[in-house]
């Protein structure tokens, strides 16, 4: 079995699986444009951030009902589980649905049919976080938070997510001001293609308590040195980097020397069905391709459930904790 892990970056839509695509849409008299799963496949051998989202938003559409939403992520429970995740913190991206007439509850209570049960189905605890799109307008994004607080017993936090450049988090701060209010948790993506001032930027700006990727802030040392020192959290997601051009190979990538500098980092899968992995493919790659030891492995994982959103079960913490440390690698 591998090592328990948490997962705390991984968007649902991109565990959309190309086998899944295509039941979905043959229950939903979605007409896709590839004639069969290989092909759809092939097309999931994009080269560049734009041809992935111009596919990644394409197959959205054959996610209409409550039960679709379910069977995405009961799939993604049943994967994560079979890797070692423990505990998946899981995002969404609601104005894509919003924007073509799926309401926020059928994504919602969709989602929770499958997170809700995930426990004693795959023995993976859940939390469930909405990021919004950072090339929508900061209006979009506040309508979005409107519309979920009905469902707020459902979701305990508020991400950012999409094309970065040139979305700045600053233009968030009111949405990230009115989520905090509503008793919100806040993590936002930041320094991935973006500079490493806009890491500074969520973290002062959006009060983000957890950056998504970060790997950026290697190019400032005294960002790192503040990362270091109030503890925060990165959400590293290597094989995502390779395939969308943030490093060229795996083996540059600056995890271990990030590690060393004393960050929290963790490793994570972000869009698995796309970028060629899963959470235990993303931790193998790296025990591979850059070397990392056991007690580097296991500093990953410690450092996961560190970072988690458990705050309100920490008994639930202790006990992940213990089970990482008590890990045979064998
Ligand atoms: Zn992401």
């Amino acid at each position: 079995m591998p090592i328990p892990k948490a997962e705390l970056h991984l968007h649902i839509e991109g565990t959309l699986e190309p086998e899944l695509a295509f039941a979905l849409a043959a229950r939903n008299g979605v007409e896709l444009p590839y004639a069969d799963t290989d092909a759809l496949r092939e097309a999931y051998r994009f080269q560049d951030l734009q041809s992935f989202l111009n596919l990644y938003y394409e197959l959205m559409t054959v996610l209409r009902t409550e039960r679709d939403f379910e069977d995405l992520a009961d799939a993604y429970l049943a994967r994560a589980a079979a890797q070692g995740v423990r505990h998946a913190e899981v995002f969404f991206d609601p104005q894509a649905h919003l924007a073509r007439g799926v309401g926020m509850g059928t994504v919602v209570e969709g989602l929770w049919r499958a997170l809700g049960r995930s426990e004693e189905k795959h023995g993976v605890s859940t939390r469930l976080i909405m990021c919004f799109l950072r090339d929508e307008s900061a209006e979009s994004a506040m309508a979005a938070l409107d519309a979920a607080k009905p469902h707020l017993d459902r979701i305990t936090g508020v991400g950012l997510d999409s094309a970065e450049v040139g979305h700045p988090p600053a233009k968030f701060r009111e949405v990230y001001e009115a989520a905090a209010a509503l008793g919100l948790r806040r993590v936002a993506h930041a320094g991935e293609e973006g500079p490493p001032e806009y890491v500074t930027e969520a973290l002062d700006v959006l009060g983000v308590e957890r950056v998504d990727h970060g790997l950026r802030c290697v190019e400032d040392p005294a960002l790192v040195e503040r990362l270091v020192r109030e503890r925060v959290p990165l959400t590293l997601c290597p094989l995502s980097n390779v395939r969308l051009r943030t490093v060229d190979t795996l083996a540059d990538h600056p995890l271990p020397a990030m590690l060393d500098a004393g960050l929290l980092c963790t490793v994570n899968s972000d869009d698995p069905a796309y970028f060629g992995g899963y959470a235990g493919d993303n931790f193998d790659a790296v025990r591979e391709t850059l070397g990392l030891g056991p007690e580097r492995l296991r500093e990953l994982a410690r450092n996961s459930f560190l970072a988690s959103f458990l705050d309100d079960d920490e008994e639930r913490r202790a006990r992940y904790l213990a089970e990482v440390e008590a890990y045979d690698f064998g």
